[in-house]
């Protein structure tokens, strides 16, 4: 079965990390820092916190702006759960904003209107959390704009993202945003194993998600509220968490970034491909539409069914793909529409375009590795079995 996702591992990537397995340090050595501040050059940020997972990412974030009972974040439902798990973590009550038809990230005017309707009603969200869905930005200058009209802080969910632009600056500069968080999970842009990682521009949320880190625990004698014991002594100022990555999983994320650019392109290519190839569908499916602001990084390449023209459904395509070997993937159960979401009092018909776009979409496999023959093998399974189910004259 070729997979929709797989991480791409060199001897270099290897060596790094048995580097660190022969040295002193397997935690809490100097690899975490320079990796962090490779991350923050690449992407132009002032600053950036390693941590164990990108979910752990966006939940010091969260803490990093004060989240708490009483508040209100909102995202967006195409995306995996985490995105809108670290709001209820802190307390906070979480709402989200229906997607754009073509970009599948959030639609700026369902969050106009939302946003016009919550000042009236006095429940303005505290933070926003965009999400740069399949690796493509949200149009970031719009929302800095309403942030600012709103009085909203935003969080960017760059899990997609690394190496992606927008407006030719590297998704991650944080010039549209207070946080901006990555994930380092394999099927991500590059890989730590797991890891995750937030940048900022903000020294006062660097300082306080490192505490957050690591049990809310100083050893920084600036920051304690009497003298030092000894040299054994260190503080408690906050209740933190143990969110750190280890050393040798920054080494391997420092090895892989060295390819980012590299793993950007193949991905950029092969999308290509696949656009080309499967152009002649046109009236069966949808391709990524791309705005022109942004450069993609391609994280997934999702291919947008006209139901409308075919005999069968979503479901009937997927599992041929699936017995072709083809490990096609769907992209993403809308969040509202989950058990637990739905305890919390959301339903089903809540957002529409989500919905609608999730019974439509199929991902289909894309990884730095993928071979040009494999994706030629691919479009013409797809454009083989999309003739067949084909409604006549609708070809
Ligand atoms: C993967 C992912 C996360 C969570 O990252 P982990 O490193 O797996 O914890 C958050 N948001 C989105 C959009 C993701 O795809």
């Amino acid at each position: 079965m070729i997979p929709y996702a797989r991480q791409s591992i060199s001897e270099q990537d290897i060596e790094a990390v048995n580097q660190v397995l022969r040295s002193d340090f397997l935690t809490q050595g100097a690899l975490i820092a320079q990796f962090e501040t490779a991350v923050s050059s690449y992407c132009h940020a002032e600053y950036a916190v390693a941590v164990s997972h990108g979910t752990a990412a966006l939940h010091l974030a969260c803490l990093a702006l004060d989240v708490g009972v009483g508040d209100r974040v909102w995202t967006s439902p195409n995306s995996f759960v985490a995105s809108s798990n670290c709001a209820l973590y802190c307390g906070a009550e979480i709402n989200f904003v229906d997607i754009d038809p073509k970009t599948y990230n959030i639609s700026l005017n369902s969050l106009k209107q939302k946003l016009i309707q919550a000042e009236v009603d006095n429940c303005l969200p505290k933070v926003l959390i965009p999400v740069h869905f399949s690796g493509q930005s949200c149009d970031m200058k719009e929302i800095k704009e309403l942030s600012k009209h709103y009085g909203f802080a935003i969080i960017e969910d760059a899990a997609h993202a690394l190496g992606a632009e927008f407006l030719s600056e590297k998704v991650g500069s944080c010039l549209y945003s207070d946080l901006t968080i990555f994930s380092f999970h394999p099927a991500k842009m590059i890989t730590c194993g797991e890891g995750g990682m937030i940048l900022t521009n903000r020294p006062e949320l660097a300082h306080k998600m490192e505490l957050f880190r690591s049990h809310g625990v100083t050893r920084n004698p600036g920051l304690m509220t009497e003298k030092s014991h000894g040299d054994w002594y260190y503080q408690q100022t906050l209740l933190g968490f143990n969110y750190r990555m280890t050393d040798f999983q920054a080494a391997l994320g420092l090895s892989q970034l060295k390819r980012l650019d590299d793993f950007v392109n193949k991905r950029q290519n092969l999308a290509q491909r696949y656009n080309k190839k499967l152009s002649v569908l046109s009236k069966l499916l949808s391709l990524p539409w791309q705005n022109s602001d942004t450069q993609s990084s391609w994280h997934l390449y999702i291919i947008r069914l006209n139901l409308k023209s075919l005999t069968v459904d979503r479901k009937t395509v997927f599992d041929h793909l699936r017995q072709s070997g083809i490990g096609v993937h769907v992209h993403y159960i809308p969040i509202h529409t989950q058990p637990y979401y739905q305890d919390l009092g959301f339903k089903q018909g809540d957002f529409p375009e989500s919905e609608s776009y999730y019974n439509e979409a199929i991902t289909l496999p894309l990884f730095v590795d993928l071979e040009e023959e494999q994706v030629d093998f691919i479009t013409q399974t797809v454009e083989k079995l999309l003739l067949k189910f084909s409604k006549q004259g609708d070809i």
